[in-house]
C-alpha cells in the first residue's frame, strides 16, 4: 500500500470517516447470474476484508441453508471487518441471522421491514401501526442478542415522513446502533436526497446518537450521486457494491463512491478506510468469479478508464501528469507496467496483458497477434491497450469471430486518444 491510504487510516483532522458497508455479497448477489458459490465467497470477504471494507454483508442466514453457512463460515473466517446478516422483520429470521453471524469477532444484525404506503399494503399487508409494533420489538430482539444491530426501513424515500420517523425514533429506543434509510428502488434524485436526511435528522434527534445509513439503487443511474448526497447531509455508513452489482439496475458502486472521496476529500471533509490500490483486484475477482465483466468505459474499474495514460507515454510530452489525471492508475491497483508495453516486452507479458483486456484466444492466434504487436512496437516505441485491442480484433475480425461493435467502439476510442 502506499503512503495516502495510509494517511487516510490514520485520520486526518477536521475530516468525518465515512463507513464503506460492502454488500455484494448479499444484494450483489441477489442479482441474474451473480450467484456465488461458499469458496468463491470466502475468496471474496477475504479480499473485501483486505480492501478494508468496514462491515461486510455475508448473506441473508434464512433464505437458504447454503446462504446460512456462507455466511457462518465468513462470519468464522474474517478477523477485521464487521459481518452482517440480513434478516426480515421476523424471530425466526433473527435467530437464524444470529447462529450465522454470533462466531464472528464482530457480528452484526441487519433488520429490515418495509414504511411504505405501497410496500405496507401490497406487499406486507400490515397497518402502519402493525408495521411499528413489529419494528420495534424485532429489533429489541436482535439487540437482546447483539450489540451491533442495523435497523433498514425498506423504501424509506417513498415512506410518509411523519411514519418514518415514528419507526426511526422507535427502533433507535429499542436498540438499533445503525438506522439505514435505503432508495429501495432508486427512485429519488441526490438534491432530494439530501433534503430527506436533513429532514429526518430535524424530525428525530435520537438520530445523532447512532449511525445514519444510506442505500442507493441506480435505476436512473444515480445510486453515487444520491450517496454521496446523503454523505454531505451527514450518513456516516454508505451501503454500496463491488462494480455496482445488485438488483436490477445494481446497487451504488463501492470503487466510485470511495474514490470520489478521496479524489475530492477537500470538498467533502470526508474519507473511508478502504485501501484504494485494492479496488482493481476486488473488481477484477468479482469479474472473474461471476463471469459477468463491467462496461470498458465503467469508471475506475473499465478497461478504458485510464486508457489515457498510454496515450501520454506515447506522446512523452507530459511534464505533470495532473494535467490529464485526477488519480493515478497506481491509486485503484493499476500497476504503470500493466500499461505500457513495447518492443522488449516478452510474448508471455502480452498474453497476460490480453487476458487483463478479457481476450481469451487460442495459442495459434496468439502468436498471430504477437507477430503484429512486434512489427508496431518497433515503429511506435510505446504500444497502448488500445492499440492492443485493434490489432486482436483485426486479426480476429479477419477470421470472422468478433463482432462488428467492439470493432466500432475500438476505432471510436483511437481516435478521442489521438486527438486528446
Ligand atoms: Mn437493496
Amino acid at each position: 500500500m502506499d503512503g495516502s491510504s495510509e494517511a487516510a487510516r490514520s485520520g486526518r483532522a477536521g475530516f468525518r470517516k465515512i463507513k464503506i458497508f460492502d454488500t455484494t455479497l448479499r444484494d450483489g448477489e441477489q442479482s441474474p447470474g451473480m450467484s456465488m458459490n461458499l469458496p468463491e465467497k470466502i475468496e471474496m470477504a477475504r479480499q473485501l476484508e483486505r480492501m478494508g471494507v468496514d462491515i461486510i454483508e455475508a448473506g441473508f442466514a434464512i433464505s437458504s441453508p447454503g446462504d446460512f453457512e456462507n455466511v457462518k463460515t465468513i462470519a468464522e473466517t474474517l478477523k477485521d471487518s464487521v459481518v452482517a446478516s440480513l434478516a426480515r422483520a421476523s424471530k425466526l429470521d433473527i435467530d437464524r441471522a444470529w447462529e450465522a453471524v454470533k462466531g464472528a469477532v464482530s457480528p452484526r444484525i441487519h433488520v429490515f421491514l418495509a414504511t411504505s404506503g405501497l410496500h405496507m399494503k401490497h406487499k406486507l399487508n400490515m397497518t402502519p401501526d402493525q408495521v411499528y409494533e413489529q419494528a420495534v420489538e424485532m429489533t429489541k430482539l436482535a439487540a437482546r442478542y447483539c450489540a451491533d444491530v442495523e435497523f433498514s426501513a425498506e423504501d424509506a424515500t417513498r415512506s410518509d415522513r411523519g411514519f418514518l420517523a415514528k419507526v426511526i425514533g422507535g427502533t433507535i429506543a429499542a436498540g438499533a446502533t445503525t438506522i439505514n434509510l435505503p432508495d429501495t428502488v432508486g427512485y429519488t434524485t441526490p438534491d432530494e436526497h439530501y433534503d430527506f436526511f436533513m429532514d429526518m435528522r430535524e424530525r428525530v434527534p435520537a438520530l445523532e446518537k447512532v449511525t445514519m445509513s444510506s442505500h442507493c439503487h441506480n435505476d436512473l443511474g444515480l445510486a453515487v450521486a444520491n450517496s454521496l448526497a446523503a454523505i454531505r447531509a451527514g450518513v456516516a455508513q454508505v451501503e454500496c457494491t463491488v462494480n455496482g452489482i445488485g438488483e436490477r439496475a445494481g446497487n451504488a458502486a463501492l470503487e466510485e463512491i470511495v474514490m470520489t472521496l478521496f479524489v475530492r476529500r477537500e470538498s467533502y471533509k470526508a474519507e473511508t478506510n478502504i485501501h484504494t490500490e485494492e479496488i482493481m483486484h476486488a473488481s477484477n475477482m468479482l469479474t472473474g468469479i461471476t463471469g459477468v465483466g463491467v462496461q470498458p468505459n465503467k469508471a475506475i474499474v473499465g478497461a478504458n478508464a485510464f486508457a489515457h495514460e498510454a496515450g501520454i507515454h506515447q506522446h512523452g510530452v507530459l511534464s505533470n501528469p495532473l494535467t490529464y489525471e485526477i488519480m493515478t492508475p497506481e491509486s485503484v491497483g493499476l500497476k504503470e507496467s500493466n500499461l505500457v508495453l513495447g518492443k522488449h516486452s516478452g510474448r508471455h507479458a502480452f498474453g497476460e496483458r490480453l487476458k487483463r483486456l478479457g481476450y481469451d484466444i487460442s495459442k495459434d492466434e496468439l502468436t498471430k497477434v504477437f507477430r503484429k504487436f512486434k512489427i508496431l512496437a518497433d515503429k511506435n516505441k510505446v504500444v497502448s491497450d488500445s492499440d492492443i485491442s485493434a490489432l486482436v480484433d483485426e486479426t480476429m475480425v479477419g477470421e470472422g469471430a468478433v463482432g462488428e461493435s467492439s470493432v466500432g467502439e475500438q476505432s471510436i476510442g483511437e481516435t478521442a486518444f489521438g486527438e486528446n
